[in-house]
């Protein structure tokens, strides 16, 4: 077996050269979690692995009141995860990656890395898809952005173009009156991809009635399934069970799992449908009660003022 070339990249320009340099059989490296597993099991055979581990200034959260939260691609799972940042900006980030793997795992995972794999199990895209997440794609031509919701193109298979690195995941600023959740169903609790893992987003108006609403479904098609018909049913409504059934009923029509040793299709879309439901009425509580929180705040206030 001939050996593998190491490089150590310098810059974002300089990796990318590199990608582009060496070619098809080129990969990068970050948190190496899922590229060494894959060349592990001798289903990829890089001859060049390009590691952008080092590059610093793809390591951050940052908060901006224009563009939202900016997440570096090399800010690992555990990073978001216990951000005071992303806390208070996106909580359903936190509540999502506390789910991710083992604590070992989120410490070494990067979310550059999550997302490029293009595995449709892996739980933060539901999570990002949700609150319109968008990605910045560099190149040492220049760098593009495009919606999370594009990326994902087939199975471990995504928009990114020859010598192009995912830099930045970007979270615009959410809505007053929206809350959002992330739920998972896994076998063992931690350390598992999730069976099925739905992500769900409300936004309400001052009279609690939904103004936007979002879905997406993981783990169960060959990408991340965002279902925007199955959503839009409940805007301009109120929940009821009725309503909610009905939105559960059409994401698991979409849902397309294939059976396999964690359950078989049918348990898959039927699990779908109950975390769908689940996910939507504790998104509509979370944003029911910050529009309360928010309503005291401000009753708080005319008090003070008067
Ligand atoms: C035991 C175990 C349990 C896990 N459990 C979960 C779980 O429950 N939920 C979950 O979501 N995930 C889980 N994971 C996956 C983990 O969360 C990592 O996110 C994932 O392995 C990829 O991140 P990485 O940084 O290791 O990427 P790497 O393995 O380094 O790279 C993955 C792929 O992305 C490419 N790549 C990496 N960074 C970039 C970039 N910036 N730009 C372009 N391409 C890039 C690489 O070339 C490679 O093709 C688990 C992993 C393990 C090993």
């Amino acid at each position: 077996m001939t050996g593998v070339e190491y490089i150590e990249a310098r810059s974002v320009e300089e990796a990318s050269r590199a990608l582009t340099e060496q070619g098809e059989g080129a990969k990068l490296i970050a948190g190496g979690l899922a590229l060494i597993i894959l060349m592990n099991h001798r289903l990829l055979q890089p001859t060049c692995l390009i590691s952008i581990r080092r590059l610093r200034e793809l390591r951050y959260i940052r908060w901006d009141d224009a563009a939202g939260l900016r997440i570096g691609a090399l800010t690992t799972h555990r990073e978001i995860e216990t951000s005071r940042v992303v806390r208070r900006r996106a909580p359903v980030l936190v509540e999502m990656e506390g789910q991710v793997g083992s604590i070992q795992v989120r410490n070494a995972g990067t979310i550059g890395g999550n997302l490029c794999h293009g595995d449709p199990r892996e739980d933060p895209a539901p999570a990002l898809l949700v609150l319109d997440a968008e990605v910045t794609l560099a190149s040492a031509a220049g760098a593009r952005s495009l919606p999370l919701r594009g990326f994902f193109v087939d199975f471990l298979s995504t928009a990114l173009q020859p010598g192009e690195l995912l830099t930045e995941v970007r979270v615009p600023p959410l809505p007053p009156g929206t809350g959002a959740t992330y739920v998972k169903f896994s076998h063992r609790n931690a350390l598992d991809f999730p069976v099925a893992g739905v992500g769900a987003r409300v936004t309400l108006d001052a009279d609690g009635v939904c103004q936007d609403a979002r879905l997406a479904l993981g783990a169960v098609g060959p990408t991340p399934l965002l279902c925007d018909e199955a959503a839009g049913l409940l805007r301009g409504e109120r929940p009821s069970p009725g309503l909610l059934e009905e939105v559960a009923r059409r994401a698991r029509a979409l849902a397309a799992p294939s059976s396999d040793v964690f359950g078989s299709e049918e348990y898959k879309r039927h699990l779908v449908g109950v975390l769908s439901r689940r996910a939507l009425e504790q998104a509509w509580q979370v944003a029911g009660d910050g529009r309360e929180a928010t309503r005291g705040r401000g009753r708080q206030r005319s008090r003070e003022g008067a």
